[in-house]
């Protein structure tokens, strides 16, 4: 899913299944709608812009909450359903729906109140819409408008499965029915997989959150980056494994909420999963009307995000030599293992203390 102004981006998007997935996926899909639903004084007699309006949910929850005019954009042909669809709910009044990409579209107003949009990837940013939301921000958002959502958060956990490994990665290819397939396992780690992976592969005590994009004050910019990391590995875990670490699984969280644009930091969580979820739950420990997040991490409800899985690519002469290192000196300077993909990459560099602690970088470039 990944925008490259291709003809087959636009096209990905114009066929049902694909919001039919989206549409079913009820963790992402409720998130919104409860955020919506239950703050409708925010949005009673607003201008809202849905940018990337797909079948015209977002904006149907919108005219449902009360906006006084909703403006559905989307480049993909399925716009001609998301009209249809707003026809038949009799919302055609409300929301008016614009053919095209959201930098060339020509919105029938100068501003907008808020900012609706569904714009997530795989592993958060490998679909690169985001840059274009941020664009319309700039543009059309009002000084005290709304931006929904208003944070994400990303994660990773250190993983291993020896046994998966070895039937998914380069052992496998080297014998395929006797033969030698080495040639098809070029670059097989140079992608992020998408999975749900089983919480007891990671090997981390606890998971690390390495980014937090504030919705308001993110600019393309901010989305290459570099961000240090620290994971500390789960004693007796790892014991059997000759490799410690097999790779990196990322996801995010995602935040609805309509604090004031001068607190709006504050309270929210750059914590574990269970913090996001305690984010929104009131002082009383009942849940708060006005905050709603989601998780796509390993430990909630599976969504169609899954997790981004990052393998370390080395073969088994690096690893040997890795090994023998570590072997002869057992101090900190150490390995690099390089972990490259689309956008991420991950620089681990293990700190031979035990090899119980993980230092490392990743990239989103
Ligand atoms: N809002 C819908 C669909 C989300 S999928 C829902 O929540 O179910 C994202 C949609 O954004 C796709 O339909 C895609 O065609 C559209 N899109 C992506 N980048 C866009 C851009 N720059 N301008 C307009 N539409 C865009």
């Amino acid at each position: 899913k990944k925008e490259d102004d291709s003809k087959s981006y636009w096209e990905s998007y114009a066929g049902v299944d694909i919001h039919e997935t989206m549409l079913k996926d009820a963790v992402r899909t409720d998130a919104y709608r409860d955020f919506i639903y239950n703050n409708k004084h925010l949005f009673a007699g607003k201008t809202v812009l849905d940018i990337g309006c797909g079948t015209g949910i977002l904006s149907m929850f919108c005219a449902r909450a009360g906006a006084s005019k909703v403006l559905a954009v989307d480049a993909s042909a399925i716009i001609h359903k998301a009209r249809e669809n707003i026809y038949h709910n009799n919302l055609s009044s409300t929301i008016t729906c614009l053919s095209g990409r959201i930098e060339e579209v020509t919105l029938p107003v100068p501003q907008v109140d808020i900012i609706v949009s569904e714009w997530m990837g795989y592993g958060l940013l490998f679909e690169a819409m985001l840059p274009s939301v941020l664009w319309a921000r700039d543009r059309y958002l009002t000084p005290q408008g709304l931006m929904v959502p208003s944070h994400t958060s990303l994660w990773l956990a250190p993983v291993a499965d020896p046994v998966w490994v070895a039937d998914n990665g380069p052992d496998f290819w080297a014998d395929v029915y006797g033969f030698d397939m080495r040639a098809m396992s070029a670059g097989i780690f140079d992608d992020a997989r998408v999975l749900h992976w089983p919480t007891d592969k990671i090997c981390g005590t606890a998971a690390a959150a390495f980014k937090m994009l504030d919705l308001y004050t993110t600019t393309a910019a901010d989305l290459q980056f570099t961000a240090p990391f620290s994971v500390t590995l789960e004693q007796g875990k790892n014991e059997k494994n000759k490799d410690p670490v097999d790779g990196f699984l990322v996801w995010f969280d995602t935040f609805f909420s309509p604090q004031a644009p001068a607190d709006r930091m504050q309270g929210v969580p750059l914590a574990a999963d269970a913090k996001a979820l305690e984010w929104c739950l009131g002082a009383d420990g009942k849940k708060d009307q006005d905050r709603v997040a989601f998780t796509t991490g390993p430990w909630g409800t599976e969504t169609h995000w899954k997790q981004a899985l990052l393998l370390f690519g080395l073969d088994k002469e690096d690893k040997d030599k890795a090994a023998k290192k570590g072997d002869n000196d057992g101090k900190a300077d150490a390995e690099d293992e390089e972990k490259k993909d689309e956008g991420a990459e991950v620089v681990e560099k293990k700190e031979e203390q035990g090899q119980q602690e993980i230092r490392g970088e990743i990239t989103f470039s």
